[in-house]
């Protein structure tokens, strides 16, 4: 019968025993709630072998790659190794180049470590080791590009972009977990049309999906929107521009709150305007980066404009208490 390995310990199946079972019997308890595979509380990860596909229905795609999988509803066939933890190996790296893309906006591209895996728009948690401050940021590079790129806005009176913006300079090494997050590309549907939306230093994991997105040969239509206040806000407009002259599926839209966009661009709220644009959007896939409100507010529209609960992506840059 399997054995299920957690935290270092192994455990014997028996015949018809989900992971979760066997491990109740023998006094782990993990996190459950229906035990039916609805609620995905027992979801975990199987670090070594392949879960049961049975165990994978229902969860988003960029879970299922990862091998996560509902301990509840899984029947072993293999042995399996589990872990609850996200939380990936500490890494170091060195800055290779810290550059202004925008008024207030930092790009920061690091060595990639060796061994470091991701996919792109997944985000890496840096450390400041003086004190332990952790914080998350973006990956707009590409796996296959050898340096980590992160766009970061600049708050006023924060904590780790204080300490990013004044005191790091090329040269020193930084330390990081990761990589986190599940809103990244997958090729599920090579012509599902894909809608893209943010503002600020949301573009930086967009950027990364909208290329990785192309590189993998994504032949439906690819609309990007990307919001600022004003113009000066906006940034790889040029690099953007690019991408569209060379990718007829590409559509990139500038777009400002107030003032003049840049030329082509839109001017409108960013929270109705990707739907305005767009019309019904049944059978999209969307991802929806940055602002917490206004992700919320687009994941609102996007369903209700037709887009199914499994084919919405956000990453939500939340941040942490005062
Ligand atoms: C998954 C994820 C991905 C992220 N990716 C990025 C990214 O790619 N680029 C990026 O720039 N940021 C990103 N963030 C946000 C980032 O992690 C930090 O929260 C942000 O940089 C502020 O950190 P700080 O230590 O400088 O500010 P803190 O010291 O934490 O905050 C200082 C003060 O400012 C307030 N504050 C903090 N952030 C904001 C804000 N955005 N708007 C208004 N008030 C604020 C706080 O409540 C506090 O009062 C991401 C967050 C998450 C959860």
């Amino acid at each position: 019968m399997p054995t299920i390995t957690f935290e270092g310990k192994d455990y014997a199946c028996r015949e018809g025993e989900s992971v979760l079972e066997c491990l109740e019997r023998h006094g782990v308890l993990l996190p459950s709630s229906c035990r039916a595979g609805a609620c995905k509380t027992c979801m975990v990860r199987a670090l070594a072998g392949t879960p049961p596909k049975e165990a994978q229905q229902g969860l988003k795609d960029t879970l299922v790659v990862q091998n996560y999988f509902l301990a509840c509803i899984a029947k072993p066939t293999e042995d399996l190794t589990i872990g609850l933890a996200k939380e990936g190996e500490l890494y170091r790296a060195q800055v290779l180049e810290k550059r202004m893309l925008a008024p207030n906006i930092l790009r920061l591209r690091l060595e990639k470590p060796d061994g470091f895996r991701y996919w792109a728009g997944q985000f890496i948690n840096l450390v400041r080791e003086e004190d332990g401050l952790v914080r998350s940021y973006s990956l707009a590079s590409l796996p296959e590009e050898p340096f980590l790129e992160l766009h970061i806005k600049r708050i006023p009176h924060g904590r780790m972009t204080g300490w990013l913006f004044a005191d790091v300079q090329e040269g020193d090494a930084l330390a990081f977990r990761g990589p986190a997050g599940d809103s990244f590309y997958v090729q599920h549907d090579p012509e599902q049309p894909l809608l893209l939306a943010g503002t600020g230093t949301g573009l930086a994991p967009l950027y990364g999906i909208a290329r990785a997105a192309l590189a993998q040969g994504h032949t439906g239509p690819i609309h990007l929107f990307h919001g600022s206040l004003v113009r000066e806000g906006l940034y790889y407009v040029e690099e953007l521009r690019a991408l569209a002259a060379q990718h007829a599926q590409f559509h990139y839209y500038p777009v400002v709150l107030q003032g003049t966009p840049p030329e082509g661009g839109l001017v409108g709220d960013m929270k109705s305007l990707p739907v305005e644009r767009l019309g019904d959007l049944t059978g999209y896939r969307a991802y929806l980066c940055g602002d917490p409100e206004l992700v919320e507010a687009l994941r609102r529209a996007v369903f209700l404009a037709g887009v199914g609960m499994n084919d919405i992506y956000t990453d939500p840059f939340v941040f942490a208490p005062a």
